[in-house]
C-alpha cells in the first residue's frame, strides 16, 4: 500500500514539547505526538472501497494485511508521526477547559487526485487528552459512526467519512445503561477521513490561555488550507473566516433539518471549522416529527440540542468562535454584523429548503404560513417524517382531499388520525397545499422527481443501526454491508428494499439504542 503522504498540521503548527503519553494540560501547542495503542487481535469488519479509492488505496490493498495493520494502529505507516489535537470546548453551555483528542489519534495527511485528506483513528487508545477515560471505543458506537457518516455523505450532507471499521480484539468496559452494571464489550476502531478535523474548540483553547501567537498561526493555517476564497492578507481575513465558517455551518444545519438528523451533542468541540458533520455519538434520526426531540439521554432534562434548536445552537457556537478569534481582529462591530445576520439568513435558507421539500418552485405570499401550519399539523399525532415527505410527492391536484390523504396515511404511527378533529385539521392543510400546488407551473411528474431528490426514502433509522449492532455482537456483519449498500442510494426507489421504508417497529419504541442514547455511546 503506497500512499502519497503530505502532512501539513504537524509541519506548520507548534507541537507539544513533551513526548510522554500521560494525561495532562498541554500549553503553547496545537497537538501532541502520540502512538496508537497496539490492538490485541485486529480483524477487518468493513472497508469502504469508495473512500479507499479517494485516497489512492485499491480494493485489493484495502483487504491486505498492511491495511489492517495501519488502520488498526498496529503499525505506524512509514515516515509518519501520529498525534492528538489539543482543543477545548463549551459543553452544554459551559466552558469545559481542555478536552482534546481523548480517543482519536491522527495518523497522517495525504494528497491524491488533487485532493487533500487527513486520516484519524477513533478508539485506538489513550492520549494526553484522555482525562479520566480509556481512549477506546466500543463496537456498537463504532458501527453507528461508520454507517452514519457514509449515509450522510450519500444524502448530500457535509460530513467526515469512514474508511474502515476494525475489531480491536480488546475488551472495553462500559456501563451502557448508566445503571451501575458495567460490562465488557468488544472494542473497535474506525478510521475517519476529512479534509480537516479542526474544531471551534481548537481556537477556543488557545484564546482561553491568551496564546494569541498560536491562535494566529492556527487561523492562518485554516485560511491557507481550507478557505482559499479568502484573499485578504490584512486583519480583515479573520472577519472573512468567521463569515465563511458561518456560511458553511448554516448550510450543514439546513441539510440536517432537511433529512431529519439530530446531532445530539452540539458542543463547540464537536463543531468542525470546515462545516463538516463530525463526531457521531448519541445522534438520532427524527422518526415521528417532534422538533423538541433529542436522542441524547444526557440532555433529556433541558433538551438543549433538540432538533428544532440546531440552528440557534449553531449560532451560539459561532458566537464562541467569534469570541475566540476576536483578539486577532479587535473589531467587535464586524463580527456582530456577521452574527446578527445569521438568524435571517438561516430562516430564509430554511424556508427555501422547506419549499423544496414541498415541491414548490416559485415563492408565493403565503408559503411561510403554509409551512408553519404543516409543522404544527405534523405534531398533532405521531407522524413519521421520512415517510410523510417521501409520500407527499404522490399528491396530485387531480385527487380529492381523501385520495391525497391516503398518500400519507402510512406515515401515522397511531390510528388517532381518524379521530374527527385531527382528520379535519389535516384536510384543511391538504386543501391549502393542493390549492397552492395549482399555482405551480412545472408538471406533476417533474415536481415528484424533484421532491424525491431531496426527501430521502431511506435513512439510518435508530433501530436499523441497532439491528446491525446486535448481529455484529454475535459475529455476523452482513447487515452492516446491507445497510451501507441501501444507504448509498437514499433517494432512489429500491423495490427489493421496501422493508426499510417503514415506520419504526413497535418493539423499538423504548428499547435501548433504538431511540435514546447517552454521551458514552
Ligand atoms: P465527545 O462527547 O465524544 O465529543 O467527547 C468529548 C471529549 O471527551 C473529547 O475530548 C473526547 O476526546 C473525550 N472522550 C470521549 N470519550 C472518551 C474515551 N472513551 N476516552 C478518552 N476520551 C474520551
Ligand atoms: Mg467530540
Amino acid at each position: 500500500m503506497k500512499l502519497n503522504i503530505h502532512d501539513t498540521f504537524t509541519k506548520e503548527l507548534p507541537a507539544d514539547a513533551v513526548l510522554e503519553n500521560a494525561r495532562r494540560q498541554v500549553f503553547e501547542a496545537c497537538f501532541s505526538f502520540v502512538k496508537p495503542t497496539i490492538p490485541k487481535n485486529p480483524v477487518l469488519i468493513h472497508a469502504i472501497k469508495e473512500v479507499a479509492s479517494l485516497l489512492g488505496i485499491s480494493e485489493k490493498d484495502s483487504q491486505s494485511e498492511d491495511f489492517l495493520n495501519v488502520f488498526s494502529g498496529k503499525k505506524i505507516y512509514e515516515n509518519t508521526k501520529p498525534f492528538a489535537m489539543c482543543y477545548g470546548g463549551h459543553q452544554f453551555g459551559n466552558w469545559a477547559g481542555q478536552l482534546g483528542d481523548g480517543r482519536a489519534i491522527n495518523l497522517f495527511e495525504l494528497n491524491y487526485n488533487n485532493q487533500h485528506f487527513a486520516l484519524q483513528l477513533k478508539g485506538s487508545g489513550a492520549t494526553p487528552y484522555s482525562r479520566t477515560a480509556d481512549g477506546l471505543a466500543v463496537l456498537r458506537s463504532s458501527i453507528r459512526e461508520h454507517l452514519c457518516s457514509e449515509a450522510m455523505f450519500y444524502l448530500g450532507v457535509s460530513t467526515t467519512r469512514s474508511l474502515s471499521l476494525i475489531l480491536s480484539g480488546d475488551d472495553v468496559v462500559r456501563d451502557m445503561l448508566y445503571d451501575g452494571h458495567p460490562a465488557y464489550e468488544k472494542g473497535a476502531i474506525v478510521c475517519r477521513v476529512s479534509e480537516s478535523f479542526i474544531r471551534f474548540g481548537n481556537f477556543e483553547i488557545l484564546a482561553s490561555r491568551q496564546d494569541t501567537k498560536n491562535l494566529k498561526l492556527l487561523a492562518d493555517y485554516t485560511i491557507r488550507h481550507f478557505y482559499s476564497e479568502i484573499k485578504s492578507t490584512e486583519k480583515e481575513r479573520y472577519v472573512e473566516l468567521l463569515k465563511c465558517v458561518a456560511e458553511r455551518t448554516l448550510k450543514m444545519i439546513i441539510d440536517w433539518q432537511r433529512v431529519g438528523f439530530v446531532h445530539g451533542v452540539m458542543n463547540t468541540d464537536n463543531m468542525s471549522i470546515i462545516g463538516n458533520t463530525i463526531d457521531y455519538g448519541p445522534y438520532g434520526w427524527l422518526e415521528n416529527y417532534d422538533p423538541t426531540w433529542t436522542p441524547n439521554t444526557t440532555d433529556s432534562q433541558h433538551k438543549r440540542y433538540q432538533f428544532g434548536q440546531q440552528g440557534n445552537i449553531a449560532l451560539w457556537n459561532l458566537y464562541k468562535l467569534a469570541n475566540a478569534i476576536y483578539p486577532l481582529v479587535e473589531d467587535a462591530k464586524a463580527f456582530e454584523e456577521i452574527l446578527q445576520a445569521f438568524p435571517k439568513q438561516y430562516n430564509e435558507a430554511y424556508q427555501i429548503m422547506m419549499m423544496q421539500k414541498l415541491g414548490l418552485e416559485n415563492e408565493q405570499e403565503n408559503d411561510f404560513q403554509l409551512i408553519e401550519e404543516l409543522e404544527s399539523t405534523l405534531q398533532l399525532v405521531e407522524t413519521d417524517m421520512p415517510i410523510f415527505f417521501r409520500n407527499l410527492a404522490n399528491f396530485s391536484t387531480n385527487f380529492s382531499v381523501d385520495e391525497n390523504f391516503k398518500c400519507i396515511q402510512s406515515a401515522f404511527y397511531l390510528d388517532d388520525y381518524l379521530n374527527g378533529n385531527i382528520y379535519t385539521q389535516w384536510k384543511i392543510w391538504i386543501e391549502k397545499y393542493v390549492n397552492r400546488l395549482r399555482l405551480e407551473t412545472q408538471n406533476e411528474a417533474n415536481k415528484k422527481a424533484s421532491m424525491n431528490e431531496i426527501n430521502p426514502k431511506y435513512v439510518l433509522r435508530n433501530y436499523m443501526a441497532q439491528l446491525a449492532i446486535e448481529d455484529a455482537n454475535e459475529g455476523n456483519y452482513n447487515l452492516i454491508d446491507e445497510l451501507y449498500e441501501l444507504l448509498k442510494k437514499p433517494y432512489e426507489e429500491q423495490p427489493e428494499n421496501e422493508k426499510w421504508f417503514a415506520k419504526r417497529p413497535d418493539w423499538a419504541r423504548h428499547k435501548a439504542g433504538c431511540s435514546m442514547l447517552s454521551c458514552s455511546s
